[in-house]
């Protein structure tokens, strides 16, 4: 379903991915770890083309990365992403901000759209805060509404990139249930996190980045009891 291959991303000098190739299949989890700095990011930023690669080509359901206009949009309907701020429309309902895009991209009337957003929100746990706006609710809420908006456009796979890092303790494990139910549902997903137990429970995959290149990939069971390269095995020695 995502298709990158001999991606090159530059900024500027600085080469911050170097010759990625990576094949993600339909209802496949993926989750993508390394330390700070290694790309994790920019790759996710990519293919949801928030970011122009250098050289390389990137491809969702068969079609590259459109640069602009419409098909941009469409793009970004297919490929939802989560990010480790949640932005929210801070002047918009919890409802509003899950209805816009469907009203707006996908043409639905508000009626639609109103009956749709509040199934996703009653499926991540947050109707009771429909009428209410972002700032009146917590930081896992409001991580559950920013899911919950990027599944109201029927994404084709979904992008996480260090969905849990900004919440509290407490908060984490509600919005990682979400992302596990995703996954078993088979929802395609790519999930940038230092989370190694949500790894283990629902990845397919495991991606180890370091230094803007894919160092190692292979099963949670296999790359956490067996890791095979240097860096990774440095890398998790220094995770708790
Ligand atoms: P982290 O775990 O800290 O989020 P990451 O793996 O997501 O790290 P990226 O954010 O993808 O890493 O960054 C990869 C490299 O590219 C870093 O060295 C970073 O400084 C550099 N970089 C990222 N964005 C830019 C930019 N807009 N301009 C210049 N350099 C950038
Ligand atoms: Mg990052």
């Amino acid at each position: 379903l995502v298709v990158v291959e001999n991606v090159q991303k530059h900024y500027g000098e600085f080469q911050a991915l170097t010759d990625i190739n990576l094949t993600i299949a339909k209802g496949e989890a993926v989750v993508i770890i390394g330390p700070s700095g290694s790309g994790k990011s920019t790759l996710c930023r990519s293919i949801n083309r928030l970011e122009t690669i250098t050289s390389g080509s990137i491809r969702v359901d068969g079609r590259e990365l459109p640069a602009e206009g419409k098909a941009l949009a469409n793009l970004r309907a297919e490929v939802g992403m989560v990010f480790q701020s949640f932005n929210l429309f801070a002047h918009l309902t919890i409802l509003e901000n899950v209805t816009l895009g469907p009203i707006k991209v996908r043409g639905l009337s508000k009626a639609e759209a109103d009956r749709e957003a509040m199934a996703l929100l009653t499926r991540v746990g947050v109707e009771k805060q429909a009428s209410k706006l972002p700032a009146q609710l917590s930081g896992g809420q409001q991580q559950r509404v920013a899911i919950a908006r990027s599944l109201a456009m029927h994404p084709k796979v979904m992008l996480f990139d260090e969905p849990t890092s900004a919440l509290d303790p407490e908060m984490i494990n509600e919005v990682l249930d979400v992302m596990i139910g995703l996954a078993k549902e088979g929802m395609t997903m790519i999930v940038v996190t230092h989370e190694m137990g949500f790894a283990r429970k629902a990845a397919d995959r495991v991606v180890f980045m370091a230094d803007g290149q894919i160092v190692e990939q292979n099963t949670p069971e296999e790359f956490f009891t067996n890791p095979q390269s240097t860096r990774a095995k440095d890398f998790l020695s220094k995770l708790i």
